[in-house]
């Protein structure tokens, strides 16, 4: 198959999962509300944008066209930001919170607190449904003692959200499958399958284009930050 009809193959995969991952979080969030619950997710909530948001090589290809000069930017900017991050911290813990204090949440949020991509945001970004106040999506959980982590853990409906974290389970567990197909799927198509941070990820494409190097059968390893390549918390390769 031509370069580009592979990767028109795996994009058109992403964007099947991505519509049926919607339809499921429409009836979980429903047979929640049902049951008594609250789902307080809402246009310009974006609480969640604040995590580190992790996503599929192939959604980052498939985003990347749709972007104009100024998101760009700020996400080259964002990006660069993260790889200073990304070689200064000794482990995750210390990259998550030093991203969360000094780099800020995605780049792809627009002025309102919307997010600016929202038809096509990955995998990980529609999972997310929470079930408490937007307060406790960019809560740090480490500034938390003891007695309030058990405050909080006991205000989950734990039948029905990941615990111990306040989003619910079913679409995460659909979500995280789904990621696995389209992984399997690229490294069906070039011998490697890659994951990462998404502003990161989309740097990479927009700046060095590497869904084109991937299908020239060029490894992506050569190309990127000699540092970041090695544990970095930014990108792996499977
Ligand atoms: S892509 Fe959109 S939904 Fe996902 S983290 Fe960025 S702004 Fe939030």
């Amino acid at each position: 198959m031509e370069p580009n009809i592979v990767w028109t193959a795996l994009i058109e995969h992403a964007q099947q999962k991505h519509r049926f991952l919607d339809q499921l979080c429409s009836l979980c969030s429903g047979e929640f509300t049902g049951k008594g619950g609250t789902v307080h997710c809402k246009r310009s909530c974006a609480g969640c944008c604040s995590l580190n948001v992790r996503c599929t090589l192939t959604e980052a290809v498939a985003l990347a066209p749709h972007l104009n000069d100024n998101q760009i930017e700020a996400l080259h900017l964002h990006a660069e930001k993260l790889k200073q991050i990304d070689r200064d911290s000794r482990d995750l813990k210390s990259f998550l919170k030093a991203s969360r204090d000094q780099v800020g949440p995605c780049p792809l949020l627009d002025a309102d607190g919307a997010c600016s991509v929202y038809e096509h945001r990955p995998l990980a970004c529609r999972a997310l449904l929470s079930t408490m106040a937007p307060h406790y999506c960019t809560l740090d959980f480490s500034t938390l003692n003891s007695t309030e982590k058990q405050a909080f853990m006991a205000q989950l409906d734990q039948e029905s959200v990941n615990f111990p974290t306040h989003y619910l389970a079913m679409p995460q567990q659909i979500a995280q499958a789904a990621e696995m197909e389209c992984l399997e799927k690229m490294k069906e198509a070039f011998g490697v399958a890659v994951t990462g941070n998404l502003p990161y990820l989309l740097d990479l494409e927009l700046t060095l284009k590497v869904s084109e190097k991937l299908a020239e059968g060029r490894g992506l390893q050569n190309f990127i930050d000699p540092i970041c390549k090695n544990d970095s918390f930014l990108i792996s390769f499977t």
